[in-house]
């Protein structure tokens, strides 16, 4: 029986993850597909009720439902417990288990811009949602002593540090307000910043300018493109990644996990690359056209 992997969002119309996974599974020979299922918050509940039936190897879960899904699965693990999101979803019989393939995939997206410079301590994040919890779990993983979040409403900002108080007992975690002359002089002191705000996502716009990028900064964007930011961070002298290694590794963990098969990263970023040549504009954890159109939510919604 063709075994199925669904990916739960609202939209999904235009995802990378389907050109990706299926290319990963054609290319193992697994008699596998890759679904897209477009469901409201009002339909998430059944639609996670319907993987335990069978046939169902698992699934991701992205925008809006990463958070919402929690209480539907029946454990979660370490990251997706550290995070409060789930992006991924195995079975252990009828049992749901939550994950976050996001934490990997940044890890690894971390380490490859780092290469072979000893891991930094000092970090400059910016934004506070989902991608940004992600980063900061991470961070705090890789022993990093002072992480400074900048955040368009700072309120989301500190709640997300209170989330994390208890692992970042050991360190410097705070959110700081989002002013231009703060950035700066924080920047001044870091060696990594990352942008996990959506800006420059769908225009061609930068969350902080240029000039106060220092040469010696690691700039690592989640945005799949050649953002502005990396772009006058380039010129600025900068060493930068965008979020393609994330997308792929979050991608490459989930593919392990639903299949207990290493990925076959090549073709899986081959496929990636095609599909946004192809004008595919969606990737995991970017809002589609249509939501990022939307207004911001309040703090916790
Ligand atoms: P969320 O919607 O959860 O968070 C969006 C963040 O962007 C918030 O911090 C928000 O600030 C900020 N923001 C949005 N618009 C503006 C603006 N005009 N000015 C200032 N701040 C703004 O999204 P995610 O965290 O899931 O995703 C964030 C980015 O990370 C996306 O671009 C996504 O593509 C990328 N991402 C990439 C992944 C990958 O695998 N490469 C994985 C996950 C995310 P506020 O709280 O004030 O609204």
């Amino acid at each position: 029986m063709t075994k199925r992997v669904v990916l739960i969002g609202h939209p999904v119309a235009h995802s990378l993850s389907g050109a990706m996974q299926q290319a990963a599974f054609d290319h193992l020979g697994l008699d596998a597909t890759y679904e897209l299922w477009d469901k409201t918050p009002a339909e998430l509940s059944e639609a996670v009720a319907e993987l335990r039936t069978e046939g169902f190897l698992g699934a991701n879960v992205t925008i809006p439902h990463k958070e919402r899904v929690v209480p539907h699965v029946d454990k979660v693990t370490e990251e997706a417990h550290a995070t409060g999101a789930v992006n991924t979803i195995t079975k252990e019989g009828k049992k749901l288990v939550g994950h976050n393939t996001d934490v990997p995939g940044f890890k690894v997206a971390l380490d490859k811009l780092v290469g072979r410079q000893k891991m930094p301590r000092h970090a400059v994040v910016l934004g506070a949602g989902g991608g940004a919890r992600a980063v900061v779990h991470s961070l705090i993983r890789e022993g990093f002593q002072r992480v400074i979040v900048f955040n368009r409403r700072l309120h989301r900002g500190e709640a997300m540090v209170k989330h994390f108080s208890r692992s970042a007992a050991h360190m410097d975690l705070r959110a700081m307000p989002w002013h231009e002359s703060i950035i700066e002089a924080e920047l001044s002191k870091t060696k990594v910043l990352v942008n996990a705000t959506s800006i420059g996502l769908l225009a061609d716009e930068t969350p902080i300018p240029g000039e106060i990028l220092t040469p010696d900064l690691l700039v690592l964007d989640l945005i799949y493109s050649h953002t502005r930011l990396l772009r006058e961070a380039e010129k600025a002298g900068c060493a930068t990644s965008d979020g393609g290694a994330m997308l792929l590794n979050q991608g490459a963990a989930a593919f392990t996990l639903w299949t207990g098969q290493a990925a076959p990263l090549d073709e899986m970023q081959a496929a990636l690359e095609a599909a946004r040549a192809g004008g595919v504009t969606s990737a995991e954890g970017e809002p589609g056209v249509a939501e990022a159109a939307e207004p911001a939510e309040p703090a916790g919604a």
